[in-house]
Formats: C-alpha cells, sequence, structure tokens
C-alpha cells in the first residue's frame, strides 16, 4: 500500500432490515483496528436505515449506483443528490454487473461520474477485463481505456465550465475487478493484481503528478480473509471492494484489518 487505504463493501441485491441490523451490529463489535477508512454500500431502499444504524460510527455509506441527471423524468432511478440528501458520501460507478445487465458504456459511467462529483459525492470507478480479453493479453489496454473514458478524458468541457481534474481526481478511488474473479472464488494472484495496479497508477500519474500517488487503487474479485493480506502487501494495492465476504461480519472485520 502506498496511497490512502480504503475497504468498501458492496452488498449487491442481499439484505432485509433485520439482517442489516445483525450484520452492522456484529461488524461494528468485530472493527477493532485504528481507523481504516470503511465505506458501506447496501441497496438503495436500505440506505437510510444504514446511514441511521452507522450515525454513531466512523463508517460511511455509499450507493451502488446513481443517475447522470439531478432530477426529472427517469423512472427508477436515484440522483446523486438524493444520496447526498439521505447522508451518503459515496457511489460506486461502472460496477461490471452494470456493464453487463444494463449496458452502461464508458460514456455512461463518465456521465455519472460528472453528475456525483457535482453533487459532492466521492466515487469509486469500477474497471477490469474479462477473461477473453486477459487471455487475449489486451488486459492492460482494456483497463486504461475504460479509466480515460470513465474519467472523460479527451471529452472537451469547455473553458469556462469550471471543471477540474484536480479536484476531481482527489474525490476518486479506482476498483480493478477482473471480471473473472468477480463472485467466482478465483483471485488475482497478488503479483497480477498489483501488475495492473502499477499502470493505473502510472496512468493517475500522468493526469496528475501530485494527487495521483496518493488516489486509492482498490482489488476487487473473491477478496477474503485468506487472501487479503497478500494483497495489500503489494505497493500499489491500497484495499478493497468486496463483494460475498462483506456479507459475513467476521470475515469482513477481518479484511479491514488486513488493510490497517
Ligand atoms: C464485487 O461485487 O465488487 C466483488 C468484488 O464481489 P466478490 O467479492 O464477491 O467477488
Amino acid at each position: 500500500m502506498s496511497a490512502h487505504p480504503l475497504v468498501v463493501a458492496n452488498w449487491k441485491m442481499n439484505g432485509s432490515r433485520a439482517d442489516n441490523a445483525s450484520l452492522l451490529a456484529g461488524l461494528l463489535d468485530g472493527l477493532r483496528v485504528p481507523h481504516v477508512p470503511v465505506v458501506i454500500c447496501p441497496p438503495a431502499p436500505y440506505l437510510e436505515q444504514v446511514v441511521g444504524l452507522l450515525a454513531e460510527s466512523e463508517l460511511e455509506v455509499g450507493g451502488q449506483d446513481c443517475s447522470h441527471s439531478s432530477s426529472g423524468a427517469f423512472t427508477g432511478e436515484v440522483s446523486p443528490q438524493m444520496l447526498r440528501d439521505i447522508g451518503c458520501g459515496w457511489v460506486i460507478l461502472g460496477h461490471s454487473e452494470r456493464r453487463q445487465y444494463h449496458r452502461e458504456t464508458d460514456e455512461v459511467v463518465a456521465a455519472k461520474a460528472a453528475a456525483a462529483q457535482a453533487a459532492g459525492l466521492r466515487t469509486i470507478v469500477c474497471v477490469g477485463e474479462t477473461r477473453e480479453q486477459r487471455e487475449a493479453g489486451s488486459a492492460i489496454d482494456i483497463v486504461l481505456g475504460q479509466l480515460k473514458g470513465a474519467l472523460g478524458v479527451g471529452e472537451d468541457r469547455g473553458a469556462g465550465s469550471g471543471h477540474d481534474r484536480r479536484s476531481e481526481l482527489t474525490q476518486v478511488a479506482i476498483a480493478y475487478e477482473p471480471v473473472w474473479a468477480i463472485g467466482t472464488g478465483i483471485t488475482a494472484t497478488p503479483e497480477a493484481a498489483q501488475e495492473m495496479h502499477a499502470s493505473i497508477r502510472e496512468w493517475l500519474i500522468s493526469q496528475d503528478p501530485v494527487v495521483g500517488p496518493t488516489t486509492s487503487i482498490l482489488y476487487g474479485g473473491s477478496v477474503k480473509p485468506d487472501n487479503a493480506q497478500a494483497l495489500f502487501a503489494m505497493e500499489d494495492i491500497d484495499g478493497a471492494l468486496v463483494g460475498g465476504a462483506s456479507l459475513d461480519a467476521g470475515a469482513f472485520a477481518d479484511i479491514v484489518s488486513a488493510a490497517a
């Protein structure tokens, strides 16, 4: 780890009011480490409940997605302003499940990231290659392409648009999640993950030599207590985006401890 540590729980479409309360009670009880920033991302209907349950803790809350728009005729969508309004500080964007099941492109992710940042949310922008892309030797090109696309590079927002690249990069964490490792029990080796994280770091530094070295780059894909330590020992792996294991209070607390 060389930048800010961060561990994010992506509960995906899991939970109930009762399950959330007992999971968070177990987690708060199990977290006995010096402060590592932790963000819990429950399904949208439970965000307000989780904000309330974590009000006395240092844990933060984030959405799993948001709209590109602040309000209007977008049935079923949740705006970044609404997330802020109920107490969220973060939002996950461009998760591979959104890209796969909702056909989200880099352009869509870029529009959502710009809207989220304008609303004052910090973003966790997900990137990652498929198994076919890795086997074809194009993993790094795919991931850097997603990064450039999602962070709006090349997009002319115009002079006087108020667009400030440095403050944009300050508000971002990158999650490298190889698609073949998500929910499969197969984790990238620490060395393979580090190779990708180093390329991401290099690109971030090329965008801003001051902010780039400090941007959190998280690994995601079947992170468990027994592989977290080896991943976090790598220079450019600053934390994790955790799916399945974040639904187990003890396992998630152990992953947070490994990041301390
Ligand atoms: C995820 O959904 O972002 C994820 C990494 O899931 P899992 O930890 O279950 O692989």
